[in-house]
């Protein structure tokens, strides 16, 4: 299989722009789980840039449980993470949730987010595999390893060879954390397949206080990078705010990640 470490041993670097996924440098992703307003998205991308953050997540197309619920600002969300890609020099990573959008929402990305409700959705894994962009394909809250490695499959099988495993939590018993984070699955992708694993601690716990914790634990396990939730004001976020950083703390947790990255 395309995945699999006996394909390619060597591990698979991702360029963009200037920056390489799955080589020595740990990436951030950082920024709102939805893009809300200008404002919002600009004071935000500026903050997580200034603290070290090479990649700029937010979501303008939202994968909601309640049809009631906030369902993104669609074209204007995209608008606007271009303008705070250009006013800041970060990379976008932002979630495509149907076949229709995939050229709209490419042409305004860098990489595209496959969530993890989609992970199996095979018709969008295959249109995404059209594109020229990197992929950054979550895992489904009940997917096994095998199914999350055949998902990647159909993307490469597709012809887009540039994906990146995203470890964000699975369903289980526990109730007390939103998802259970499955960090021993970065040292398993990585004996299994040559590309990048990033993991998201936010998705991974629901709670904010958890987040810097398992960030820095998912750096020890050998993750590629981290994509993290940060509002400026979490209290008012229209979605996650539970379990999205203030700034402040946002900037302590990269001052600590650092550190260990450093030491490891
Ligand atoms: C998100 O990144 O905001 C999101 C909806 O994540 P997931 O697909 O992991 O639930
Ligand atoms: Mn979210």
């Amino acid at each position: 299989k395309l995945v699999s470490r006996e394909f390619q041993s060597e591990n698979t670097i991702i360029k963009i722009g200037e920056h390489e996924i799955g080589g020595e440098e740990i990436h951030v992703m950082a920024g709102p789980c939805s893009v809300e307003s200008r404002s919002q998205i600009l004071e935000t991308a500026h903050a997580v840039k200034e603290a070290g953050a090479t990649f700029l997540r937010g979501g303008a197309f939202k994968p909601r449980t309640s049809p009631y619920a906030f369902q993104g600002l669609e074209e204007e969300g995209l608008k606007l993470l271009a303008e705070a890609r250009e006013e800041t020099g970060l990379l976008v990573v932002t979630e495509v949730v149907d076949v229709r959008d995939v050229e709209l929402v490419a042409h305004y990305t860098d990489i595209l987010q496959i969530g993890a409700r989609n992970m199996q959705n095979f018709i969008l894994l295959k249109e995404v595999a059209k594109t020229n962009r990197p992929v950054l394909l979550k895992r489904g809250p009940s997917a096994t390893l095998e199914e999350w490695m055949m998902a990647a499959e159909y993307i490469m099988d597709g012809g887009n060879y540039q994906v990146m495993f995203c470890e964000r939590g699975i369903r289980t018993f526990e109730n007390y954390t939103r998802n259970t984070l499955d960090l021993s699955m970065v040292p398993a992708l990585h004996s299994l397949s040559h590309l990048p694993v990033i993991v998201d601690p936010s998705h991974g716990t629901g709670r904010w206080n958890l987040v810097p914790s398992m960030a820095k634990a998912a750096v020890a396990a050998g993750a590629d990078g981290i994509i993290v939730e940060v509002h400026p004001n979490p209290e008012k976020a229209v979605s996650d705010g539970k379990q999205s950083l203030t700034v402040p703390n946002f900037t302590t947790m990269m001052d600590e990640l650092k550190k260990l990255a450093d030491a490891l």
